[in-house]
This record gives structure tokens, C-alpha cells and sequence, in this order.
């Protein structure tokens, strides 16, 4: 494989494009043809929408616009696990619980962000121009940066040796596969991949690399403990290597963004944005307007009934009959906050969605008067505070610069997995403690707890019973139960008790813990949904399901 020609030169950047089903849903959703049509009969006609986070919030107004009813369920708060969460007190500064940091090849979610007119900016990611400066601190030694290039020379090591062991996978070719659209060569270089890796985990993969093999344990280790992009790689290191390929060769670990004044305007605003030239609706009409402003209560039940519609009961009893249902909500909520009649999937799905394997991950934020981490040290001409990534329990801490005049917000921890766990069992002031002890042991000079302002803002995903964990991390061994669930809005060949039920979001995702995956599974979803009411696409713009036959995740027999 080793010497085989580099296939196609790269041509457009690096976006979410496969590699599992390279289908252009970015192309598709700015088409000026629009996603298909539903026959008039349909129109009207409600389908319903479980979970009003950004997966169930696109595929209602996408559905809208296509002139069907969307009624959309929600448990607990529109926005789901993109949540942003206001600082009492100090208008339009938030604390962002769920997804903060958007890569730029995320096409499909920046279609929903530009159409809302929401500003973004870079992301103050570890040794970025964005950070201002970044400590990383291991072992209880302290390096100070603006780029790798200010760390010692065991970091550029770490990070070459990152580099050369993704070519032992032709990530290069690969990612020019990607950049020319070129799904022949992408399905070629990915398919070979899949069976080779999706039984070995990325601990494996770093560990067993020829680039690594020549180094020492300790690089291994700070690779892990610091990793390049988004820091703290090591709680991934479980994880099935094919997760991690998907993140890094579509470029999700670089050049992020967040959404000044919080992700949750995104599907804020599609709750409230009017759709333009709906079917069947009059001009002006939003989700909003048809749910007479708020969402309905969450789903207890959902079960075929007697005349072949699937009943969907809310928290307060209520029953309703729909040809089509959507759930968006994690899928192990259908086994513990929704009683789901067990024929309405398949035994080998059911095995996939309760298989899914969710991470943990808390986060705790202070509020500061200001931005004090830029004042200079005048000892050292450094800034006071950075950035920081360490292998004490705070792991990741980041600071947000809201403007002049504007407080200042501090991540103080955001962790996963086992450092998640850690503050599982704490209230958040104790959280707040525990962060500051950390913190104070790498910046002893400094005083953050002069700076805070107003009452400290915590989440930890796992404890939230709407959620169960923070995004799926597949294991090794899962790809299978990813394709069930990826595949099932091709719903032709179930059977019919089993048809008209969708699932979409995160867990159903080949990239979860990015948003753009979740956008990805719910206009599959939509295609499903508009072809199960006899619906179909324009013929100028096919959609996923029309170019499913060609494209469709590779099998691997079970
Ligand atoms: C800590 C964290 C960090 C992340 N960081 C990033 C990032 O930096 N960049 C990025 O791109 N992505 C990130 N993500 C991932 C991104 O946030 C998710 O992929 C995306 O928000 C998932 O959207 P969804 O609609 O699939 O699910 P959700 O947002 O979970 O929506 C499902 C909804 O269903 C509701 N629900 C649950 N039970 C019921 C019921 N019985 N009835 C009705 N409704 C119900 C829930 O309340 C929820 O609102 C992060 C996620 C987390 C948690």
C-alpha cells in the first residue's frame, strides 16, 4: 500500500466528509432546488420530533419547510447538549456546558450558523494565537508558550511522532481524498482501514507505531497527556482507533471557533427563524409558531397501535398518532426514560443501542471581573495566567475575554472520563475548590479567587438523567453497532412494524462529541422521513438516501 501513487491532488479544504458515507450533505442542504418535496396529501401531517437539540431542531424546520407539522418532544431545555448558560447577573456571558469549539469542517453546522447570522471566533485552543499563551504543566514542571515551537524539543518530538504514525495510515492521502470529494479513493483508503482497526484501540495504535516504538515512554505519555488540537488525548486512549481517525483526518481537531454568545443560539434560533418559502405554510411560519412558542413535555412512552401509527405518550399522558417519529435523544434513554415497545426494532439494533458507550465529562466556570490573566508578570514579562493543560485533575483549564468592559469567564476544569468522575460526587463549590487548589500549585503568585464574580456554573453530563454522558466514545469492537444505527433511516428493507421510527444525533453519529455529526444523522433522517411519506428529492439534487446504494458504510460481516 506503502508505495502506492498518491491518489488525487487536493483541491477544496478539509471538511466532514465521510470518510464512512462520503455524501456532500453540505452541498445538499445550500442546493437552490431544496431537499425534495412531499406529496400534498402529506402535508400538514405531524411527525414527531423527540428531543429539541441541534439533531432534532434541524430536522424539524428542514421538515417544515418541506410542508409537514413538526411537533417536537423535550424533556428538559431546547438546545440539548449544546447549552449555553448565562452568568446571573452579566448579560449575554455564558458558561458553555455541552459543544464549545467548532472546526471549520464542520460545513453542514456552519450552513444552520451563517443562516442565523451568528458571529464565531477562534477558539482559544492550547497554543494558539487565540490563547494569547499556554502552560503545560506535568510532573509538576511548568512550560510556558505561545506555539510549540517556545516548548522544549520532547513536545515537537511528541508531536512529529504524532504526525509520521498517522502516515503509517495514508492520512495525507486520505485527507486529499477528502479535499477532492474523491469517494472512490477515500471509500478505498477507509475501507481498508476499518476492518484493520476497529478492533484495536488508540492506545494501540500510538503504542504500537513504528514513530513511537523509536521513542521513550514519557513522550507516549505527554502525547497523551497533552496531545495536539484540543489537549488530553489520554482519555481516549480506550477508544476504538477508528474514532480518532475520523476526528484528526477530517480535520475536527483544528481550527475551532466558538459562537460568540453561545452555541445554543443555534437551535435557539432554528426553534424561532421563520422558514423562507415553506410548502404549505404561510410566510413567517417557525417551529415556534406551530408549538404555540414551547416545545411539548418529554416522552414517556412510545408504541406501534392497533391501525399501524406509532403512539407517542408525553410525561403527562397525553397520546399521540404519528406516520413518522424521530427520536434525537441518546439512545440509552429508550431503555430508561422512554418505555419504547421492543418490536419497533430490530434484536441487532436494540444490541447497538444499548452497546453505545457514552464518556463522561464535567466542566466547572467562575465568572472574573476581568480578563486579569493578561496582566504581565513583571518578574518574567509573561502573562500572569495561560491557557493551561496538566495532568493534575483540572486537566484543561481556559479563559474566555468577553471584551472590554465585559467580565471574564474561566473554565476553570474540563475534563472526561476518570477526571470526570473525580467531581462526580461534589457540589459545585467544592468543585471550585478543588479546581483552585490545582490551579494554585501551578500559578502560586496568583489569587483567581480575588477575581471571582457572581456564583460558579458546573455540569457533569453522566448525572443528568436526560443525558446519561457527556457524547459516545465508540470502543474497539463497536463499528457494527455504529453501521446498524447509522444505516437504519434505509428503512425499505425492515419490515413493516418496524418502519417510520428514525434515530439521529450524537450516539448515531461516526463523529460523535462533534455537533456536525449529529447534524450529518439527522438530515439522513429527513430523507428518510420525506420518503417514507412517498416523498422524494429533486432530480438536479440527489440526497443521502438516493446515493446510499454507491456510498454506504462498509459491512463488516458479523
Ligand atoms: C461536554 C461536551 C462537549 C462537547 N464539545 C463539542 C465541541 O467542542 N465541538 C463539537 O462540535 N461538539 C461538541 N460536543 C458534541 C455536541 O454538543 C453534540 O454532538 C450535539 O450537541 C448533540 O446534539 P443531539 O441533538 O444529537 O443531542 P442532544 O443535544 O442531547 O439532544 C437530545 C435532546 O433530547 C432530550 N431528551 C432526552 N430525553 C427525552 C425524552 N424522554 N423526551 C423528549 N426529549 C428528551 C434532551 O433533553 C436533549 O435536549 C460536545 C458535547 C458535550 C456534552
Amino acid at each position: 500500500m506503502a508505495n502506492e501513487p498518491s491518489p488525487s491532488t487536493p483541491e477544496g479544504p478539509v471538511t466532514i466528509f465521510g470518510p464512512d458515507f462520503p455524501f456532500a450533505f453540505d452541498d445538499w442542504i445550500s442546493h437552490p432546488s431544496g431537499l425534495g418535496s412531499i406529496p400534498a396529501e402529506h402535508h400538514g401531517q405531524e411527525v414527531a420530533v423527540i428531543g429539541a437539540g441541534i439533531s432534532g431542531l434541524v430536522a424539524a424546520y428542514e421538515l417544515m419547510k418541506l410542508g409537514v407539522r413538526p411537533v417536537v418532544y423535550e424533556a428538559a431545555q431546547i438546545g440539548g447538549r449544546l447549552r449555553s448558560q448565562p452568568f446571573v447577573g452579566a448579560e449575554g456571558v455564558v458558561a458553555e456546558l455541552g459543544g464549545m469549539r467548532f472546526p471549520i469542517s464542520s460545513t453542514s453546522f456552519y450552513h444552520y450558523v451563517d443562516k442565523l447570522g451568528l458571529q464565531t471566533q477562534p477558539f482559544p485552543n492550547p497554543l494558539t494565537e487565540a490563547a494569547g499563551s499556554t502552560v503545560v504543566d506535568l510532573e509538576g514542571e511548568t512550560y510556558y508558550g505561545r506555539s510549540l515551537t517556545d516548548l522544549p524539543p520532547l513536545f515537537t518530538d511528541v508531536a512529529n511522532a504524532w504526525a509520521q504514525a498517522l502516515e503509517e495510515a495514508r492520512f495525507t492521502d486520505v485527507q486529499n481524498a477528502i479535499r477532492a470529494r474523491d469517494v472512490t479513493t477515500l471509500k478505498a483508503l477507509w475501507n481498508d482501514l476499518v476492518p484493520r482497526w476497529d478492533d484495536r484501540t488508540f492506545y494501540d495504535f500510538v503504542a504500537s507505531s513504528q514513530a513511537f516504538a523509536k521513542l521513550s515512554f514519557r513522550h507516549l505519555e505527554v502525547f497523551g497527556q497533552v496531545g495536539f488540537g484540543t489537549g488530553g488525548w489520554d482519555s481516549d486512549f480506550p477508544n476504538s482507533m477508528l474514532e480518532i481517525f475520523r476526528v484528526v483526518m477530517t480535520n475536527c481537531d483544528t481550527d475551532q471557533r466558538l459562537v460568540v454568545g453561545g452555541a445554543e443560539q443555534v437551535p435557539r434560533g432554528l426553534w424561532r427563524c421563520p422558514a423562507p418559502k415553506p410548502a404549505h405554510w404561510p410566510a413567517g411560519t417557525s417551529l415556534a409558531s406551530l408549538h404555540h412558542g414551547a416545545p411539548r413535555p418529554g416522552v414517556a412512552r412510545i408504541a406501534r397501535d392497533a391501525d399501524g401509527k406509532i403512539a407517542v405518550t408525553d410525561a403527562w399522558g397525553t397520546t399521540r398518532q404519528y406516520a413518522a417519529v424521530l427520536v434525537t435523544c441518546q439512545s440509552w434513554l429508550l431503555t430508561t426514560q422512554i418505555q419504547c415497545q421492543e418490536s419497533l426494532f430490530d434484536r441487532k439494533l436494540w444490541t447497538a443501542l444499548d452497546r453505545t458507550r457514552y464518556m463522561q465529562s464535567s466542566k466547572t466556570f467562575v465568572l472574573v471581573d476581568r480578563p486579569f490573566w493578561k496582566d504581565r508578570d513583571p518578574r518574567t514579562g509573561r502573562d500572569v495566567m495561560s491557557m493551561t493543560l496538566t495532568d493534575r485533575l483540572t486537566r484543561g483549564t481556559y479563559l474566555f475575554d468577553n471584551g472590554p468592559g465585559q467580565p471574564g469567564v474561566i473554565c476553570l476544569t474540563y475534563s472526561w472520563m476518570s477526571d470526570a468522575l473525580k467531581m462526580l460526587p461534589e457540589p459545585v463549590e467544592r468543585r471550585v475548590q478543588l479546581a483552585l487548589g490545582a490551579l494554585r500549585k501551578i500559578y502560586p503568585g496568583v489569587d483567581i479567587a480575588s477575581h471571582i464574580i457572581g456564583d460558579p456554573i458546573t455540569v457533569s453530563w453522566e448525572a443528568d438523567r436526560h443525558f446519561l454522558g457527556a457524547f459516545k466514545g465508540a470502543l474497539p469492537g463497536h463499528y457494527r453497532y455504529n453501521q446498524r444505527m447509522y444505516a437504519h433511516f434505509m428503512q425499505d428493507g425492515l419490515p413493516p412494524e418496524q418502519r417510520g421510527i428514525f434515530i439521529a444525533g450524537d450516539d448515531v453519529s461516526w463523529t460523535p462529541a462533534w455537533v456536525e455529526g449529529a447534524v450529518q444523522t439527522s438530515l439522513n433522517a429527513v430523507w428518510g422521513i420525506m420518503h417514507h411519506l412517498g416523498g422524494r428529492t429533486h432530480p438536479a439534487n440527489p440526497g443521502p438516501g438516493d446515493a446510499w446504494p454507491d456510498i454506504a458504510p462498509l459491512e463488516l460481516p458479523d
